[in-house]
């Protein structure tokens, strides 16, 4: 069994298992889905440390009664024989933007400390029907507007790999929590590659699917035009699986795709199988050379070495738009921010300051959002408001639509040679806590690879591809597909992983965290 060598440091062996598997135990009641998530709970306790003292810190909220009885609800369907869905009794956590019930959704910001929601995200909701287990909320950027979770007004989350270091944002707490063994799966949202960039430095896959085959619906609203929700694993496999719990047309979603969700599943299971004879693999000629850490290059080159290996015929495409990606992100993503954002106006949700019937309401307003947002939501509103004003429009955010239709124009024709297009997910493996926290274009290039992706829609993942040699931390490897070809990615990056599973240098998929589980 794959993962069942890796290093869980005294803690149960179910923590290192994959979800598929751990789900086959529970169904065939090997094992009941009350001792998994007892499990899970118990490496939390051990590992995460609260508030953001020493430990990964990858949750803000835990809710263990709450898991406790939904696994019990799977357990006795289970003893009475009916039908359970693949997943139903495994454990999962959901990034702190997406609305649940029964928890808090703070989304990192102190605007909504405290927040309970009326109502469950579409994503959550469909998890619970499906019988999995919400463990509790993760850590991320404010609002996901950063690449490492510096950005969370609750306190950095730590790399399970290196504590030193980011875990990648802005849903570093999703990936942190199952890097750490803390959970077999999560959710995350990307927008710019905060599902890929947390999976590419934390050693786990990460999948943003194409643009409007998850529903958005209860997932606070970032950049509209760009948030997709997607899984977050250990294994490709997994990832599928929950990929296929969670998608699919949702009226409630007004940009919701109404058509079949593409056979990811399916791919991901034949991509295990077989090998890659005739898929042709295009390397994105732009995302290499400077910039890039050496260690990663390597990495990724050697990727695309096992590629051909199994069959693959690679070639060099080039995408000379995607220069334009990055600026074009940090003009569209923020004008959508700055109205999204719009409705945390002391009145409605969270935070409210000044209210002492001496002020007016624009002066609650305003003293609401000074206190309540951080430094870079209230940089990224700013620059919003100011790409959209009247005298600015057609310079700025109209240039950037312009850049947007460049890059799909660039993405269109590279699919027309190549079935999928690789590169580094990211270009540098995690980075010190602090290291880019004063430096916001410096943290902005963290997403140079991923955003092209988010300007045009289409389905991107990473999937590990080893260590760096210069730092022995985790490098992933970013496989892009056409839209509502998801099922393409899965089934090149599940035959990577199975090529390099029995690879000797594979290394164990947990850390040990001895030294954090000796601490308490
Ligand atoms: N790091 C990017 C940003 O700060 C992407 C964030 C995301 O995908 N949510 O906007």
């Amino acid at each position: 069994m794959r993962g069942a060598s890796a290093a869980t440091g005294g803690q149960s062996e179910l923590i290192s298992l994959d979800a598929g598997e751990l789900a086959r135990r529970i169904h065939a009641r090997e094992v009941s889905s009350v001792e998994v998530t007892r499990a899970h709970l118990e490496r939390i306790e051990a590992v995460d440390g609260a508030g953001g003292g020493d430990g990964v810190h990858a949750f803000l909220h835990v809710d263990a009664e709450g898991a406790l009885a939904a696994a019990e609800a799977v357990d006795r369907a289970v003893a009475e024989g009916g039908p359970v869905s693949p997943l139903a009794g495994v454990p999962v956590a959901v990034k702190d933007n997406m609305t649940t019930l029964d928890m808090p959704t703070t989304c990192g910001s102190a605007i909504l400390d405290g927040w309970r929601p009326p109502y469950d995200a579409t994503v959550v909701a469909r998890l619970r029907a499906a019988g999995l287990v919400p463990l509790g909320k993760t850590n991320l950027d404010e609002f996901a507007m950063g690449s490492s979770t510096e950005n969370s007004a609750f306190g950095t989350t730590r790399n399970p790999w290196d504590l030193a270091r980011i875990p990648g944002g802005s849903g570093g707490g999703s990936s942190a929590a199952v890097a750490a063994g803390e959970a077999p799966l999560a959710l995350g949202s990307d927008t710019g590659g905060s599902i890929r960039q947390p999976g590419a430095v934390t050693g786990t896959v990460g999948v943003k699917p194409t643009y409007g085959t998850v529903s958005r619906f209860g997932l606070v609203a970032f950049s509209s035009s760009l948030d997709q929700i997607g899984p977050c694993a250990r294994s490709v496999l997994d990832a599928a699986l929950l990929h296929e719990v969670i998608g699919g047309h949702d009226p409630r979603d007004q940009t919701s795709v109404d058509g079949p969700l593409p056979p990811v599943v399916e791919a991901a299971l034949a991509g295990a199988r077989g090998d890659l004879a005739g898929v042709r693999v295009g390397i994105v000629t732009e995302f290499s050379g400077e910039g890039y850490q050496p260690g990663v290059l390597a990495a990724f080159t050697d990727a695309v070495r096992v590629l051909g290996e199994l069959g693959a015929d690679v070639v060099e495409v080039a995408c000379p738009s995607f220069s334009y990606a990055l600026p074009a992100y940090y003009l569209i993503a923020p004008s959508e921010a700055s109205s999204n954002l719009a409705r945390f106006d002391a009145m409605r949700y969270g935070l409210r300051v000044g209210d002492d019937g001496s002020q007016s309401t624009d002066e609650v307003m305003s003293q609401t959002r000074e206190k309540g947002f951080g430094a870079e939501v209230k940089r990224r509103i700013m620059i919003g408001t100011h790409a959209l004003s009247a005298g600015s429009y057609d310079a700025l955010y109209g240039k950037a639509l312009k850049a947007r239709t460049l890059i799909v124009r660039d993405f269109t024709a590279a699919f027309e040679t190549c079935d999928v297009l690789v590169s580094p997910t990211t270009p540098t493996t995690a980075f010190p806590i602090g290291e880019r926290t004063d430096d916001p274009l410096a943290m902005y290039l963290a997403d140079l690879c991923t955003i092209p992706s988010n300007l045009a829609g289409n389905a991107a993942l990473s999937v590990p591809c080893g260590l760096a040699a210069d730092d022995q931390l985790p490098v992933g490897m970013q496989i892009m597909a056409p839209a509502l070809a998801d099922d393409r990615a899965y089934r090149v990056a599940a035959a990577y992983e199975t090529a390099r599973a029995s690879a000797s240098d594979a290394g164990p998929r947990i850390p040990e965290l001895r030294a954090l589980e000796g601490s308490r």
